[in-house]
């Protein structure tokens, strides 16, 4: 079991279930007398977690066999180039919705293959709220960037509108935390740190026709073709990580996704509630269509409040609450496996302090 309580932006807490059974296939991995961690990737046993994986990738998603389920090396940041290398022609243009600094880096990174164009941006307000909406959006860009959940401002889309280009989403951060229609997207990705497992696998979903609109040649490892043609074993795939997500996907399975996104709900109004009521500390996003459900972030009116907040949390073994480096203040990520009591006991102190 959990000795503290884990608000950690990602690497972040996973349900203790999930570590218990990850612990046992560290020991043992069932019948083959050794640990998972050596176990080989071209095997059968590893087929099967990458089968019953990818199987349940799709059923989360409501997906059907038009979309190919990858996992990958490299976290979020490998998809925020891998996705213009193999889409973004030389010659042409990809639009980019900046809601935040990751949004802002994924379009810095597709910079290198071709223009990669701001199509609205909320940077001037220090990202503390979503940009407004394009009025237009050019049917010929070869695809438009979203990112559905911004990690350190706080702030979430909900309602994605209708695009003309190929839709595609880093949803690192709220992935499988509410019901959400992925048939929108041509292509989303999720650095599985956060809400599906553990560091050192991105999940890839992608539409098949994507996958003959490939622009250029590049190393295999990086064409979203050649992982498909491979099945996610190109070169050693990681065995363990890709086991600790599907521990995860068992786990969301077997709640469900309208439950989890009730619990996901009642944990953000409950931080929101005694944030707003609060005296001391300050939402950073005012705009509460534009609130994220995953990330909280908010700081105090004076350094005695954040101190005192610091030295509660410490005292009451919870852990992970510091904001972001870029954004300061605090962050309470609120990521699945978070239980609501343990929601519920944070909000006591910051309600203690007045
Ligand atoms: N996208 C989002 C929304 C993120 O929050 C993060 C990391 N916090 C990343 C991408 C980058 O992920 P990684 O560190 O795995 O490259």
């Amino acid at each position: 079991m959990q000795a503290k309580i884990n608000f950690n932006a990602g690497p972040a807490a996973l349900p203790p279930e999930v570590l218990h059974e990850a612990a046992k296939a560290v020991n043992k991995y069932k019948k083959t007398g050794f640990s998972i961690l050596e176990l080989s990737h071209r095997g059968p046993e590893f087929a099967e977690i990458l089968e019953e994986s990818k199987h349940l990738v799709k059923k989360l998603c409501k997906l059907d066999d038009s979309y190919e389920v990858l996992w990958l090396h490299g976290g979020g940041r490998q998809q925020f180039f891998m996705v213009p290398m193999n889409f973004l022609p030389q010659e042409g243009a990809a639009g980019y919705i900046e809601s935040g600094h990751w949004a802002e880096e994924a379009r810095q990174y597709a910079a290198f293959y071709g223009d990669a164009q701001t199509l609205a941006s909320s940077k001037k307000s220090n990202y503390t709220r979503l940009p407004d909406w394009p009025a237009k959006i050019p049917a010929k860009l070869a695809y438009v960037h979203i990112t559905t959940n911004n990690t350190i401002y706080g702030t979430q889309l909900g309602q994605i509108p209708e695009v003309k280009p190929p839709l595609i989403a880093d949803m690192s951060s709220d992935i499988f935390s509410r019901q959400h229609d992925y048939s929108k997207y041509a292509l989303f990705y999720a650095a599985a740190q956060k809400n599906l497992g553990i560091a050192g696998v991105a999940l890839a979903v992608v539409r098949k026709d994507m996958l003959k609109r490939i622009v250029r040649e590049m190393p295999p490892m990086l064409s979203y073709a050649a992982q498909v043609k491979e099945e996610s074993n190109l070169n050693t795939a990681n065995v363990f990580g890709i086991y600790v997500s599907l521990l995860m996907l068992r786990w969301i399975d077997a709640r469900g996704i309208p439950a989890i996104e009730k619990e996901n709900k009642l944990k953000a109004k409950l931080v929101y509630d005694a944030i707003d009521s609060s005296k001391v500390f300050v939402p950073y996003v005012t705009e509460k269509a534009d609130r994220s459900m995953m990330n909280v972030c908010f700081t105090a009116k004076t350094p005695e409040a954040e101190k005192r907040l610091l030295t509660l949390c410490e005292e009451h073994d919870i852990a992970g609450i510091k904001g972001h480096r870029l954004a300061g203040g605090f962050r309470v990520s609120l990521y699945n496996a978070i239980s609501t009591e343990w929601v519920e006991q944070l909000v006591t102190l910051i309600k203690s302090i007045t």
